[in-house]
């Protein structure tokens, strides 16, 4: 046990905890960061400047990795060959699902979390997205309008650096940016195509540095992305928040340090947290004056729900039993890929310059008339391809030695594919609880899913395949195929609710500045505080939400709400 007090503790240090971090120690306060794994070290662990043989298992991984760990299942795209040997992702926690669900939760435990390897995608949300249920009558408004949160978003734009252009459309408000990337042949290919059937594609707005940025520098295009970026050209906690907050001097960062539970005082407040030290096994307490919930969305909630106390005998701030309702998630999917004959024998060209998306579709549909369509909202299309690291088509292509190994070239400028990025519509079925039964190796109880794809969301997954059987047409293209069921749910990463904000505390868990309404000093700063899910991505609203809810915080340390430790 800690004798010591802090102003805050932070649970947390990804894209959520630590923007939360970095703003309250430049602002003075003395804050513990807590954080569930390791430290990254980038140069062992950005192992990104190889070819997959290089690598010992040509990129497969160790086939022994998982052996004695509790949660045996690999993560997709993030954790491979290229980050494994230091224990970065999560596979001592077990999770359960509830029969009938497939959540697949995939857990970055390094500090700087998933943000080390994330996508980049930066959209600002719109009116559309936070006023929507006035526009087509279903589910609850956010408490916040974009007039409020869009100098927030500039502010995160500003300090992350987005690059992207100035769009003017409806449902994607544009904020301040870097010169967008220079578009490829296929971008070019792909817009003519998507113009004649009414579906814009246009310059992604992405967390990557076009240019030199605030001391950071200007992307060298090595395509490397999602195996982190040992240069820090795109924003990531461990290039950009956690070094700024250390170099304050007001930053004790825990790590190895597992948090279970928010502790409170007799009259229910919170004063700190219960965290188990994965190396002695032994259980501390922290305390603190203010505490930051940023564990990422359900395993926020799943904290709040173990955190059981007299005051709070289902969870801390949990008294309208709103903690762990209102799950939400992106459907991902791939609804349709094939190839452009025209590019058949072209010369190869460095088109995988981002690992990600240089373009993509943003949402058209329901825009003049929020129920022109079949379903309600609107998704977007993440649509990409030409020459990539490895050729993914190869299973497309028939024949066998010398012949086969020329059509793959022949083949390589060619291939296109899209991903739907669908936002499901919160449902009382689709949420987080405790599983009653399991704990899990350090004896925490285990978070359980209860999660289905609801029917508006298969309508868009129905819509999107029509749409690029259609563009494939438009483009010249010949069609492969398209996936015949949509990604497992958690696959997207961007799981939303569980501690959704809003002026009813009947309703909802925190009011506008993701104070918890129970507990004045418990703030959450990711995005289980949003209310409702949209076509885009999550983690530039988290920064800019969790830099809004610090300011706030601040004011109420200044104003005498909060006490200085
Ligand atoms: C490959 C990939 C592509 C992605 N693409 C995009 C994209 O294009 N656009 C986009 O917006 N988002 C994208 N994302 C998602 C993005 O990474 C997340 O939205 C973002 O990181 C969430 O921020 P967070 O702070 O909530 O969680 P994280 O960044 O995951 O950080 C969570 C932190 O909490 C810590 N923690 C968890 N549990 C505990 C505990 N019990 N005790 C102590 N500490 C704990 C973890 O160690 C970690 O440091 C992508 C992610 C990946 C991996
Ligand atoms: S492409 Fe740019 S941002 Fe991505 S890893 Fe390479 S240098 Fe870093």
């Amino acid at each position: 046990m800690s004798t010591e007090i802090y102003d805050a503790i932070v649970v947390g240090t990804g894209a959520g905890g630590g923007t939360a971090m970095k703003m309250l120690c430049e602002a003075g306060l003395k804050v513990c960061a807590i954080n569930s794994g390791p430290r990254i070290i980038p140069e062992e662990d950005y192992r990104q400047h190889r070819q997959v043989y290089d690598l010992k298992f040509r990129g497969h991984g160790n086939p022994l990795r998982f052996e004695g760990k509790a949660h045996q299942e690999p993560y997709s795209v993030e954790e491979s060959e290229y980050s494994e040997g230091r224990d970065l992702f999560e596979h001592d926690v077990a999770y359960s699902n509830a029969p009938g669900t497939d959540w697949y939760w995939k857990r970055c435990k390094a500090t700087g979390g998933k943000a080390n390897f994330w996508g980049r995608s930066s959209a600002r949300f719109g009116d559309i997205d936070f006023k929507a249920a006035d526009l087509d009558g279903f589910g609850e408004n956010w408490p916040v309008d974009y007039a409020e949160i869009s100098p927030w978003f500039s502010k995160a734009e500003r300090y992350m650096g987005v690059a992207s252009t100035i769009q003017n459309r409806p449902s994607n408000p544009d904020g301040e940016y870097l010169p967008p990337m220079p578009w490829r042949c296929i971008d070019h290919i792909i817009q003519k195509g998507a113009e004649k059937i009414g579906v814009p594609y246009l310059p992604d707005r992405c967390a990557q540095l076009t240019v030199e940025h605030n001391n950071h520098p200007a992307c060298h295009y090595c395509g490397n992305c999602s195996r982190g970026c040992d240069v820090g050209s795109f924003f990531s906690p461990t290039w950009f928040t956690i070094p700024e907050a250390e170099a304050t001097k007001n930053l004790t960062l825990l790590t190895n340090a597992l948090v279970r539970s928010v502790i409170t005082d007799e009259n229910g407040t919170a004063k700190g947290v219960a965290y188990v030290d994965r190396v002695s096994r032994k259980e501390i307490e922290v305390y603190a004056r203010v505490v930051v919930l940023a564990a990422s969305c359900v395993e926020t909630a799943h904290i709040m729900l173990n955190s059981k106390s007299q005051h709070w005998p289902t969870g801390i701030a949990n008294s309208a039993g709103q903690v762990g309702r209102n799950l939400v998630d992106h459907l991902y999917g791939c609804p349709g890929y094939g190839y452009l004959p025209h590019l058949l024998g072209q010369p190869a060209s460095p088109d995988s310059i981002a690992d990600s998306t240089v373009a993509w579709a943003p949402r058209w549909q329901n825009l003049k008339n929020p129920k022109e369509e079949k379903f309600i909202r609107g998704y977007s299309l993440y649509i990409g391809g030409g020459c990539g690291d490895f050729p993914g088509y190869y299973g497309q292509i028939e024949g066998f030695g010398s012949t086969y190994k020329r059509d793959l070239k022949r083949y390589y400028p060619t291939p296109i594919g899209a991903l739907i990025q669908a936002p499901s519509l919160p449902s009382p079925t689709n949420f987080v609880d405790i599983d009653p039964g399991k704990k899990d190796i350090f004896g925490i109880p285990q978070l359980r899913f209860h999660f289905q794809w609801g029917e508006n969301e298969l309508l868009m997954w129905q819509h999107s395949k029509q749409v690029m059987i259609d563009l494939f047409k438009a483009m010249g293209g010949e069609m492969w195929g398209m996936d015949d069921e949509p990604n497992r749910a958690g696959t997207s990463l961007h799981e939303t609710g569980v501690c959704r904000m809003g002026s009813n505390p009947e309703t909802s868990v925190t009011n506008k500045w993701a104070q918890t309404h129970d507990v004045p000093n418990l703030y959450i700063c990711d995005a289980s505080i949003f209310p409702s899910s949209t076509d885009k991505t999550t983690t530039m609203p988290i920064i800019a939400f969790a830099m809004r809810t610090c300011d706030h915080m601040l004011s109420n340390f200044k104003a005498g709400v909060h006490k200085r430790a």
